[in-house]
């Protein structure tokens, strides 16, 4: 599909910010416009286990406990094992059908379970049970987690329909008689747990779903927003000013265009970025004076000299930028290199289809004289979009 028909599509949906999309025009407005240019997907098992671990939490609140003796206990470790397992399989098929993908790592069952336990262990902190092992956990306790909890992976959206986010969890606090007297809107989070202030994109998102809320309720109880760190567990409160005048400023400006944002290259933003194979920006700014050198891990733009399509092994020439558009000199730098995993499926799919130009190699282990592009690394055909679009 051509990069117009595209845009045409997403601006028949109509243009919506979500915290991440905010994020990512922030971070770089040419990423933000990459992202919507439906370019081949990408994921990593660090995404997958964030989505295993919010859908088995979700399915554990949804349980449907009707009927059942309240003083029973001994039922939650077979079904938090049981949800994780089936949201397990369901986003093991859909990683695998993923275009850009590294290998499945069945080793971080373990981490998806202990990161599902962190999340309960959250909850039962809201009703004063923190501490329990799953066995102990009865109906009765349950329920009253249930009932704390007003809505699960809820959508929200801005009256005008321009802002939107998903909510991972809205709760109520209640006083002694049962009054509700605050909403806690809680964001779970499965990276690294913040050994200071939260990051500004964090602090942003989280701060976005209680503005939000608080606009779209207009008589509401005091909300706290909250990033529940599962590997903790512990939770970090995002306090601060409304977001909302920002986010409408961030809508206005990122509104569909057929001519891509202006490029922000730098290491923090680059280095996280999906999108370097159509993006011209970095690879000038990593051969500019501005970059600091050396990163074992590197991204690379080469040509593909020789292929030894059984064994994975070739020889790549490097090549340094001709000029701002993604223009390619070749080098005279010549590497030995071995492709492994899914990265050998993604090379020999691009030499199937007789693509001739340079590739794109991003994460690469460059150690000495070769390179091992091992199955975490992108392999992609390097095709620029100029900055004309
Ligand atoms: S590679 Fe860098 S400059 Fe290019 S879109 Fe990504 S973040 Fe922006």
């Amino acid at each position: 599909m051509g990069r117009t028909d595209t845009g045409t599509k997403y601006r028949k949906r109509g243009h919506i910010l979500s915290p991440s999309a905010w994020n990512r025009f922030e971070t770089c407005p040419r990423q933000f416009w990459l992202s919507k240019q439906r370019l081949p997907r990408k994921t990593s098992m660090a995404a997958a286990i964030g989505t295993i671990v919010h859908a088995s939490i979700e399915d554990i609140i949804a349980e449907n406990l009707s009927g059942r003796n309240p003083q029973e206990s001994g039922w939650m470790p077979g079904l938090a094992n049981q949800v994780l397992k089936n949201r397990w399989e369901e986003e093991k098929e859909i990683f695998f059908n993923t275009p850009r993908r590294p290998d499945w790592k069945d080793s971080e069952w373990e981490n998806a379970r202990k990161q599902q336990m962190g999340g309960i262990e959250l909850l039962l902190t809201k009703v004063g049970a923190s501490g329990l092992e799953l066995d102990a956990i009865t109906v009765k306790l349950w329920r009253q987690v249930q009932r704390i909890v007003l809505s699960c992976e809820g959508e929200l959206r801005s009256t005008d329909g321009k802002l939107m986010g998903r909510l991972d969890l809205l709760l109520a606090k209640f006083d002694e008689k049962g009054n509700i007297i605050g909403w806690v809107v809680a964001d779970l989070k499965t990276g690294k747990v913040p050994t200071g202030a939260l990051k500004p994109t964090v602090s942003r998102q989280l701060r976005f779903y209680r503005d939000l809320l608080a606009e779209n309720n207009k008589i509401h109880p005091e909300i706290t927003a909250e990033g529940w760190y599962t590997r903790g567990p512990m939770v970090v409160e995002s306090k601060g000013p409304s977001v909302l005048e920002d986010a409408y400023n961030a809508w206005e400006m990122s509104q569909p265009n057929d001519i891509p944002f202006d490029a922000k290259p730098s290491n923090e933003a680059c280095g996280f970025c999906d999108y370097k194979a159509w993006c011209p920006h970095w690879w000038n700014y990593k051969h500019s004076s501005k970059s600091p050198t050396k990163n074992i891990f590197i991204d690379a733009v080469v040509l593909l000299e020789r292929f030894d399509i059984d064994r994975g092994a070739a020889l790549i020439e490097l090549c340094t930028p001709k000029d701002k558009s993604g223009g390619i000199l070749p080098s005279g730098r010549k590497f030995g290199a071995i492709f492994e995993g899914p990265a050998l499926e993604s090379l020999k799919k691009v030499v199937k289809n007789g693509w001739k130009g340079a590739l794109f190699l991003g994460s690469v282990k460059a150690d000495k004289n070769l390179w091992r592009i091992g199955n975490w690394c992108d392999v992609l055909p390097w095709k620029p979009i100029p900055d004309s679009g």
